[in-house]
């Protein structure tokens, strides 16, 4: 016998099948990790394949060494997963094996975790003097059940044991335990569905992909919960996938109490060995639903029921390091492998996916009206250019200083959100609001210091840095913002009293900081929440009466043809975090562009005006939806190495432009924005595609960059991110 296998390295030399020899009395099944002699060394391998002969001269292949499990970690449809994602995403066999497995299985470090245990024997007549008390106690005890080692040990003493096992009393043994991940209250409020969620629940049956736009508090949560409900009694399993931000202590205790034990949580906030064993219970069928963010998708559960993507329209559903993947096509093929509805959610969806409603390609489902019959909260437009013409140059409008106090007077809560993205990049006209954009893609412009320069992220083009506003004439031009901290400080000086929260990146690093400074925020009034992205998700605070938007134009001028897209599902979703229950709730968005048309929208919450005028756009500058935007990164430390490379591709890629014509929009070759990223120097080529033709042109160029390239190159396409 012969096996094909794919050698766990990520080394384009290795990236295809290896023959190897099966040794006779080697059980082997197909999904098996296995150690093979390779050159000199002993590599680990994954079997794709058994068969009874060799399509290599059979005399030059070696045998499998050894099994590394005795069971197969990959199942046969993650195989096939594995080579629909190598054809999409252009992407190496064993860095998508990877994503399969826990990296600590792969490199070894994590394994089950082992408990000694005590263990009364049974039918013993037990001779024990009544002054030797810790004895009589272990022995009352283990009358109760079996008991840890460490516990006994701790509590009577180690030695006391060992003299009880050499008198044949108990006996000492070992066993597995899970480690548990989540301490976590669980919340299981039954709530008799609406008309609307009965409908949705009534149309998603089939092997479709479903769109279901439900505004912020619709109750789509509970239409989750339900499919998952009936995926389980019809024997199946399910996956749901949230963004990492929004795996909020509230979800998981939703989840976790209407479901128990048969939900697997994975995400990044775990430690190695609590993700290996909530993989495990997956894999051998203890658990039944894996909830999780981006990774989630590749849980080793067979027989699904359902897959859902909560906020579907979230940037982290696209992979942006190696392997670079799309997540929403990876859900795709598994829904169809298994013959179950995909159920994509969202208050605000991607523009790309509603279109696809309006396609009839999803089955579009709405939901227009909160579960709790609630009317969304108002939302007033500041204009700051206004508070700066009237002499205030602080970050808060006077609107937004009145309403805090009120506030703090009825002792209530209230958030404060800033953009994260775009610190300090773009650069405007204090005066009129102008916004330095490229002359050729219409998309703001990046100001990099280092060199002094505005740059184009999407097609290379530089420009000097503007002291005067081409507009007004104004010198009052700036670069970018300011940050959540500085936010903070200037709030404590205006209200002293007040307890003021700061949750983003820098103040969530360590393990259960989030639930932290939820839980005190939850407890304290009056207080003020300030934070980034992570704010804007799924909380549930009955208090929160406002929301203040700092600086709603941070989003707005980003550099991709998503940034306004973008905008709008931020204001939409931290709006949602106002009035939720019996408090009405008031939102207060300060903008430099009041005039600008996300603003109106947003603040008429009207999702499906902003996608006619957002998709009329795309369609006449021609960007994605209705066209591909590929983007051919190469890296390499060695910076002649690369830019040699990137020539030689780019004169062949080039030369498609004869074949192709008026199918390649836009294509040229350049170093990336940020030019080095862990010591690698980056170049790319960036191009656009009319779709009628893109697979064809996109699998020549993968072919060209293939065969001349000797390191990674990465395939990227509608990219969240040209960083
Ligand atoms: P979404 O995910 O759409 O933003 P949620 O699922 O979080 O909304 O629901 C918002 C609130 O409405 C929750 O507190 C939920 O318990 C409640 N809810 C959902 N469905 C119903 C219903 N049918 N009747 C009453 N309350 C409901
Ligand atoms: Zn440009
Ligand atoms: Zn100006």
């Amino acid at each position: 016998m012969f096996a094909e296998i794919i050698i766990d390295q990520d080394a384009k030399a290795l990236d295809k099948v290896f023959e190897y020899i099966v040794p006779d009395d080697m059980e082997l099944q197909v999904g098996m990790r296995v150690k093979v002699p390779f050159g000199k060394r002993q590599l680990q391998g994954f079997v794709v394949k058994i068969k009874d002969n060799c399509d290599y001269n059979s005399e030059k292949l070696k045998k499998i060494c050894e099994k590394i499990e005795d069971f197969a970690v990959v199942k046969p449809e993650m195989l096939e997963i594995m080579k629909f994602m190598a054809k999409k995403f252009h992407l190496k066999l064993a860095s998508i094996l990877r994503l399969f497995l826990p990296a600590e299985m792969r490199e070894g470090k994590v394994s089950e975790l082992i408990e000694t245990y005590y263990h009364l024997c049974e039918n013993v007549d037990y001779s024990i003097s009544k002054s030797a008390k810790n004895q009589l106690a272990i022995i009352e005890e283990l009358k109760n059940g079996d008991k840890s080692s460490s516990y006994l040990g701790e509590k009577y003493g180690y030695s006391t044991l060992k003299t009880l096992v050499l008198k044949g009393y108990i006996e000492k043994k070992k066993r597995e335990v899970k480690r548990k991940p989540f301490v976590i209250t669980q919340n299981d409020k039954r709530v008799t569905l609406n008309d609307g969620q009965i409908n949705a629940l009534n149309c998603i049956k089939e092997n479709k992909t479903y769109l279901l736009h439900g505004v912020t508090g619709s109750g789509k949560t509970e239409i989750y919960m339900h499919l998952i409900e009936d995926a389980l009694q019809k024997g199946k399993n399910a996956i749901m996938l949230v963004p990492e931000i929004s795996l909020t202590p509230q979800i998981m205790s939703n989840f976790k109490g209407r479901f128990g034990d048969n939900v697997a949580l994975l995400h990044s906030g775990l430690s190695a060995g609590e993700r290996f064993d909530e993989w495990k219970r997956l894999f051998t069928g203890e658990a039944r639903i894996a909830i999780g963010a981006r990774s989630a998708i590749f849980a080793p559960l067979e027989n699904l029921g359902v897959i859902i993507i909560d906020e579907e329209h979230e940037g982290s559903y696209i992979s942006e390091s190696n392997p670079r993947y799309n997540t929403h096509s990876v859900a795709e093929f598994r829904a169809r492998y298994n013959s179950c509805p995909l159920l994509l959610g969202s208050a605000t969806p991607s523009i790309e996916s509603y279109q696809k409603a309006k396609e009839g390609i999803y089955q579009l489902i709405e939901l227009p009206v909160r579960a709790n019959g609630k009317e969304m909260p108002p939302v007033q437009i500041v204009d700051m250019m206004e508070e700066l013409r009237r002499g205030n140059s602080s970050i808060f409008s006077n609107q937004l200083l009145a309403d805090l106090a009120n506030v703090i007077n009825d002792k209530k809560q209230a958030m404060i959100f800033m953009n994260r993205r775009g610190y300090s990049s773009f650069m405007r006209c204090r005066e009129c609001g102008y916004v330095a954009k490229c002359s050729d893609c219409d998309v703001s412009l990046v100001y990099h210091k280092e060199d002094n320069r505005l740059k184009c992220h999407y097609c290379g083009k530089q420009f000097k840095v503007l002291t005067r506003c081409p507009n007004c004439q104004s010198e009052n031009i700036k670069y970018g913002a300011v940050g959540t901290e500085q936010i903070v400080h200037k709030l404590n000086e205006i209200f002293p009293d007040v307890k003021i929260l700061r949750m983003d990146n820098d103040t969530t690093s360590t393990k259960n900081a989030h639930q932290k400074i939820l839980d005190e925020f939850r407890r304290t009034k009056p207080c003020i929440l300030v934070g980034t992205q992570m704010i804007a998700k799924g909380h549930d605070f009955e208090d929160v009466v406002l929301v203040g938007i700092v600086d709603g134009d941070q989003g707005l001028y980003q550099t991709d043809y998503r940034s306004t897209e973008r905008t709008f599902q931020l204001i939409t979703q931290v709006a949602g975090r106002a009035g939720r229950s019996e408090n009405a709730g008031k939102v207060v968005l300060q903008t430099y562009s009041p005039r600008h048309y996300v603003y109106k929208f947003a603040s008429n919450y009207d999702y499906k005006g902003f996608f006619r005028k957002e998709i009329n756009i795309r369609q006449t500058a021609e960007f994605p939806p209705f066209t591909r935007l590929l983007r051919i990164l190469f890296s390499d430390f060695d910076e002649n190495h690369v830019r040699e490379l990137l020539k030689v591709c780019y004169t062949e890629i080039v030369k498609l432009k004869d074949k192709y014509g008026d199918q390649i929009i836009y294509l040229d070759a350049m170093k990336s924005p940020i030019k080095r990223v862990q010591d690698k120097y980056r170049y790319q080529i960036m191009m656009r595609l009319k779709l009628e033709k893109a697979d064809e042109i996109e699998e020549e160029c993968f072919n060209i960059v293939n065969s001349a390239a000797k390191t990674s190159v990465f395939f990227e396409v509608n990219p969240q991110n040209l960083s």
